[in-house]
């Protein structure tokens, strides 16, 4: 929980701080005070229909508590909101795919440029070395200058191999030989990074496409994870890129990075709302400890107290 809550100063902070502002005009519990929150929840990027559907449920929350004082209405909506948090996980499986019995477990990761799929990914294969497993890199953004060398730096760093191809390569071909190269070798996992360019968009789908394929081919159950790399800070626009990714690769999973540098906690409840996919991993810093499982009790307690 530590962690965490270091993790999620700013967000907490900025998230407490509007909703103290807000509650210090409190004059009574009217059509007003319920659509002045509303605007609050639109603002922390909870997404207007889940903004709507919140008010509703804490306007109804507050005539069931017959809360009247500022007091009991601020404790209705506190609980409230960690209720919604914790309902809305219900029935996601937080944990990943991974299976040790399997003889290759493989996660592929897709995301915007910057959103920080190399990080994931290194701050991943750290945990999972120091779990004993045996960990192999690809590096599938052939396209990106620099990214191949921040991956390979990254596999050196944590002591792990990296497949890598030459810039401009055809990113289909060095997952291919990444994925002979850990099947005969016995790697556990292979973590399958990949491009993000926004220009040129359609062919960026195809590729994936293509790289996804090209798994299911060598191991028809694979990939086990398709992990979607967000950027917090990036907030609604996030979204929409969101649901490009979604249909090209069908995601299993969310990967919410920089929380420790967003101001909008509510953009987990528009995931959660708008996608249906669940919210796996959250990224609170740059160090390899600050990529953890995302835990909707503590995140909800984490942002208002
Ligand atoms: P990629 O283009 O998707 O591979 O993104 P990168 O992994 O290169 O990350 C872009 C930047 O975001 C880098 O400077 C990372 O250090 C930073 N970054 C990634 N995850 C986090 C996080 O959880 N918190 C913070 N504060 N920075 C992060």
């Amino acid at each position: 929980q530590q962690d965490y809550d270091q993790g999620l100063e700013k967000t907490r902070h900025s998230f407490r701080d509007k909703f103290n502002a807000f509650m210090a005009n409190f004059r009574s519990v009217d059509e007003d005070f319920f659509d002045d929150l509303e605007d609050l929840l639109i603002q922390s990027d909870v997404g207007y229909n889940m903004a709507l559907k919140i008010s509703d449920a804490l306007r109804a929350e507050v005539r069931l508590q017959n809360a009247k004082s500022k007091k009991e209405v601020s404790q209705v909506i506190v609980n409230k909101m960690a209720e919604l948090y914790q309902q809305d996980a219900q029935g996601h499986n937080f944990q990943l795919n991974l299976d040790k019995e399997r003889l290759l477990n493989v996660i592929l990761f897709v995301g915007v440029n910057g959103a920080g799929k190399t990080t994931t990914i290194g701050k991943l294969a750290a945990q999972f070395k120091a779990q004993g497993q045996k960990v192999l890199l690809a590096a599938g953004d052939t396209f990106r200058a620099g990214a191949i060398e921040q991956l390979q730096a990254w596999g050196q760093q944590v002591g792990v191999e990296t497949v890598a191809g030459s810039e401009g390569s055809d990113p289909a071909a060095v997952v291919y030989e990444a994925l002979q190269k850990a099947q005969q070798q016995q790697f556990d996992v292979l973590l399958v990074d990949t491009a993000g360019r926004l220009q040129n968009n359609t062919n960026l789908m195809k590729e994936l496409e293509k790289i996804k394929r090209i798994i299911t081919k060598q191991i028809p159950d694979a990939p086990h994870e398709v992990l979607l790399v967000i950027d917090a800070t990036t907030g609604q626009n996030a979204l929409s890129q969101a649901k490009q990714f979604e249909k090209a690769t069908q995601v299993t999973g969310i990967v919410l990075t920089k929380l420790d540098g967003s101001a909008q906690g509510g953009i987990v409840l528009a995931i959660n709302d708008e996608l249906h996919i669940p919210v796996k991993l959250v990224g609170l810093g740059e160090q390899v400890q600050d990529l953890q499982i995302f835990d909707p009790q503590k995140f909800a307690t984490g942002l208002f107290s």
